[in-house]
């Protein structure tokens, strides 16, 4: 039976570039070995290396002022990583708490030194972006986080916050890649690769240079910003196998019209699935609230959780999988990320319409 992908993460891949890896991983390049298999100084991985880094540079029009690390321990290390980084004694780091994931980092942050709320939507169940007032944002903030989209919660920011002069960081793990944006208003991006740019076992990081000469010479190395920037993030072994199939993927994504293609596509995607909660007459019923409605994550529920139980166990008998809500949410989650076809998109829509037939 052919499989609808519906994953949160990790999560569907382009076919294009799984048969590609397969093509070439018993013999990459005619070398006689796997790219698993050879040193991470090698030339053939180097090449790999630079040519992903490249592609980033060019994807968000980076300019020279950004460097661009591909690192482990997921988006969940950079929760503690940038606070080790900046957040020292005597300085204070805000946080934007819009749901699971933001809250978590600003957790995490708070192990390290001080952090603060700026704004929460917690009062609302984090299904509508919470609101930074100007005024609310205390002077002297040695960076100021937020997630671009929560992935558990289904909501996404439009246009980003606004902070002027304090260092904006943001966590794009789940919709890196999906859309253009401007660059240059963070000082720091950091994203997981398993859901827009490829297997689970990277990171990326990408950080303005003016912040590395404030980190602390004492910082471990693996986890200073400034020592994975002076070796190209070759300190140690990178993960070569997620960094050559993210490499992949970015390709994909250049020859698919670039972050235009994409987004265009993924609102297209989008639409037609908020179309089919929207016109049920409350048959689904759409968790976050419609001004921050997330074009990734896309969460919904049914009139009751008997009802659910059938929807889902149907779902998975036609072939698609990874719909259940995360597992602090319920309900359904449909994850629509870059490499999740239109045509995919459309099978489940048609699929809701018909079960609400069945069943209203
Ligand atoms: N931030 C966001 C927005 C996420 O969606 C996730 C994972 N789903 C994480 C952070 C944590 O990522 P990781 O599992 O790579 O640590």
């Amino acid at each position: 039976m052919y499989t609808y992908n519906f994953n949160a993460g990790p999560s569907a891949l382009p076919p294009e570039v799984l048969q590609e890896a397969q093509a070439e991983f018993l013999n990459f390049q005619g070398i006689g070995a796997s790219i698993l298999e050879i040193s991470h100084r090698s030339k053939h991985y180097e090449t790999i290396h630079q040519e992903a880094q490249q592609r980033i540079k060019q994807m968000l029009a980076l300019s020279s002022e950004y460097e661009v690390l591909f690192l482990q321990g997921g988006a969940s290390a950079q929760f503690s990583m940038l606070p080790i980084n900046f957040l020292t004694k005597g300085k204070t780091a805000g946080y934007i708490n819009s749901g699971a994931w933001s809250e978590k980092a600003w957790k995490e942050a708070q192990k390290i030194g001080e952090a603060v709320v700026l704004a929460s939507g917690k009062d609302k169940q984090f299904q509508q972006l919470p609101n930074l007032q100007v005024q609310n944002i205390p002077e002297e903030l040695v960076y100021i986080h937020f997630a671009s989209n929560e992935t558990i919660g289904g909501i996404q920011y439009k246009t980003y916050p606004k902070v002027g002069d304090i260092p904006l960081v943001a966590d794009m793990s789940s919709d890196i890649m999906s859309r253009p944006f401007d660059a240059s208003q963070f000082s720091l991006i950091y994203a997981g690769a398993q859901k827009n740019l490829g297997p689970a076992g990277v990171t990326i990081v990408i950080v303005h240079r003016s912040l590395l000469d404030s980190i602390p010479e004492s910082t471990p190395d693996m986890l200073n910003y400034a020592v994975q920037a002076a070796n190209q993030s070759l300190f140690n072994t990178p993960p070569v196998f997620s960094v050559y199939m993210m490499n992949l993927v970015l390709k994909w994504i250049e020859q698919h019209g670039g972050l235009e293609g994409m987004a265009a596509r993924n609102q297209q995607k989008a639409d037609i699935l908020y179309e089919v909660i929207d016109s049920s007459d409350g048959f689904y019923k759409g968790l976050a609230h419609k001004d921050s409605r997330s074009i990734m994550n896309i969460t919904f529920g049914t009139e009751s959780s008997e009802k659910e139980k059938k929807l889902l166990l149907e779902l998975e008998q036609a072939g698609f999988i990874g719909l259940k809500g995360h597992r602090a949410a319920g309900h359904l989650r449909a994850s629509i990320y870059n490499a999740v076809p239109y045509e995919h998109c459309k099978a489940l829509a048609e699929f809701l319409v018909d079960f609400q037939r069945r069943n209203a």
